[in-house]
């Protein structure tokens, strides 16, 4: 059976629902980063990714791409519901290449696999108290 014919295991979805990815298996990866630059292109406090082998995704619904303009690598995009501007899924050029990042909270699941570490952490939001389980860095 063709890979995507399986059952995905994690179904994302933008707010509206017009975007959504299905995925099968487990992420390869999972961080989190609260430095300023990811507060912003989150919207939140925090922004939480998971990345997953591109075979492991189908992309279903309209999506606007965004090319970072400030990083010289092309291979680095954002990609985003054109009509409510959520469900975002991104690659991240040379790190973990050949795959597909996924902001976390796309899944909308309390389960989903926490984040091994969480890059960034002195630039939370002051009342942000420590989580238990990821690694808390300083920076990258
Ligand atoms: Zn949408
Ligand atoms: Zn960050």
């Amino acid at each position: 059976m063709p890979e995507t014919d399986q059952e995905p295991a994690h179904l994302s979805s933008c707010e509206c629902g017009a975007l959504r990815l299905l995925v099968t298996g487990s992420p390869v990866h999972v961080h989190g980063c609260t430095c300023t630059r990811c507060q912003r292109g989150s919207g939140s406090v925090m922004r939480v990714s998971a990345w997953f082998p591109d075979t492991d995704v189908r992309i279903e619904g309209p999506f606007t791409t965004w090319f970072y303009r400030d990083n010289g690598d092309p291979a680095m995009t954002a990609c985003f519901c054109p009509t409510c501007g959520g469900g975002r899924f991104f690659r991240t050029g040379d790190y973990l290449k050949g795959c597909i990042g996924i902001a976390v909270g796309n899944f909308a699941d309390p389960g989903f696999q926490a984040p091994d570490h969480i890059h960034w952490w002195p630039d939370r939001p002051h009342w942000l108290g420590n989580p238990v389980g990821p690694t808390l860095l300083e920076g990258n």
